[in-house]
């Protein structure tokens, strides 16, 4: 079986289109959470990822789109755009967000938008963060969005290595004891590449993932970018989908 692993959507429908576009036949999609937030889009994304993912997960700007007093937490321009977000969100959306939790158990894959340790707000981001999430977790690999980066730890008697992908890399999961996984994020990666970033994990029978692949789709960045202004979203969340950061 394969699924594909998609997160940090944001908002961004030309974005995460161009993934389900590219991607091959799968047997599920898994969403890591954070459909909405920082895009001009979010009602449309919402409606999108809700018809075609089997597993859905909130991130910490879908909960602050419900929870206002959540946005103090964020950066001026997340924080506005958080803002604009709940204005614009039609009642269904929110009334699906707020069914959605920050883990889920799929087999033997944990699924965290953050991490284990605190689904909806960790970053994790160095290997000992890694670590940690690991001796948190009990299943053998876990899946996480939130850092808009598309990695692949793994830890192996003790050992941690491993870190950024590039597209089309795959990686073995069966050679070590765990392994921790990010996809990147669909609508505003964060990892030099400005494409759509997405994952195919393939799983055995008995729920075991065996291997990640990493891809990226193209997309029309420029179309998203004057939708972001037209919406009066930051100018700087238009920017950074040009660069990748
Ligand atoms: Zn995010």
């Amino acid at each position: 079986m394969r699924v594909a692993l998609i997160s940090d959507v944001h908002g961004n429908r030309r974005a995460l289109e161009a993934v389900l576009e590219a991607m091959p036949d799968v047997d599920g999609i898994w969403c890591l959470g954070d459909t909405v937030g920082y895009g001009p889009e979010p009602a449309e994304c919402c409606r999108l990822v809700r018809s075609h993912a089997a597993v859905v997960l909130a991130g910490n700007h879908d909960v602050a789109v419900l929870e206002p007093r959540e946005i103090a937490r964020f950066s001026p321009d997340a924080a506005r755009a958080a803002r604009w977000t709940a204005e614009v969100l039609d009642d269904e959306s929110r009334r699906w967000l707020g069914t959605l939790s920050g883990s889920a158990d799929c087999g033997e894959v944990g699924l965290y938008h953050g991490s284990p340790r605190d689904p909806i707000w960790e970053y994790v981001t160095t290997h000992t963060g890694v670590r940690a999430a690991l001796e948190a977790a009990s299943a053998p690999v876990i899946v996480v969005g939130h850092t808009h980066a598309a990695i692949c730890v793994q830890l192996s008697s003790g050992r941690i290595s491993g870190g950024l992908r590039a597209p089309g890399s795959s990686v073995d999961l069966t050679i070590a004891d765990r392994g921790f996984v990010n996809p990147g994020s669909v609508g505003q990666p964060r990892d030099g590449d400005a494409r759509a970033s997405f994952a195919l994990l393939r799983l055995d029978d008995d729920g075991r993932a065996i291997e990640v692949e990493f891809q990226r789709a193209p997309y029309d960045v420029a179309a998203t970018q004057r939708e972001v202004v037209a919406a009066g979203l930051p100018q700087a969340l238009a920017d950074r989908l040009a660069l990748g950061i």
